[in-house]
């Protein structure tokens, strides 16, 4: 969730429209709001300490299932900065074996394979998660022959 516009000290946050890239906090909060015919304020309330904020807002936007929770998978699959899986071309090279890439939809780990939002790189699209794992059908095909 994003508040937009006026400073608060929340890290769930509130930021300028002009500022992309920042990430909600992971805490678990519940929001109220209020104003005089439009949104003018908001209030959080952290769900595990009970610790409420009141922020100055003028806009109010929601961002859902933008972080993998992929944390579970053992190293050797290797993921990017933001812990989405990497996959074919998108390895680090010196992750290649004999200088070849792994297969697209591949990850580092041979017999594993990423589709969907979870890939890095995806488009984050129901018709690219469907498209993906239909694709990497043969691919798990191909490698259990
Ligand atoms: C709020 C919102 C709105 C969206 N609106 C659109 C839209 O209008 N159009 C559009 O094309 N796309 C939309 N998307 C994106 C779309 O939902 C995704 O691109 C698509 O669902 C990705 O499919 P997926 O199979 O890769 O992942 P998911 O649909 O997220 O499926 C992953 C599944 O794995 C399960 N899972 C996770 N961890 C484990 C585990 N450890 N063990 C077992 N199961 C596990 C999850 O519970 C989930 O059921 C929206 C997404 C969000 C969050």
């Amino acid at each position: 969730m994003t508040a937009w516009r006026r400073p608060c000290r929340s890290t769930w946050s509130t930021r300028s429209p002009t500022t992309t890239g920042s990430r909600c906090g992971r805490t678990p909060r519940s929001s109220t709001g209020g104003g005089s015919g439009r949104l003018e304020w908001i209030g959080l309330r952290d769900t595990r300490t009970g610790a409420t904020e009141r922020c100055d807002a003028d806009g109010l936007f929601l961002l859902l299932g933008a972080e993998p929770r992929c944390e579970w998978l053992p190293p050797q699959i290797a993921t990017d900065d933001h812990g989405f899986i990497l996959t074919g071309r998108d390895v680090p090279p010196e992750a290649w074996v004999d200088g070849v890439p792994p297969a697209n939809l591949a990850t580092t780990v041979p017999g594993v394979f990423a589709v969907g939002d979870i890939r890095a790189g995806s488009m984050k699209r129901v018709a690219a998660a469907t498209g993906e794992g239909a694709s990497v059908v043969p691919l798990v095909h191909a490698h259990l022959a």
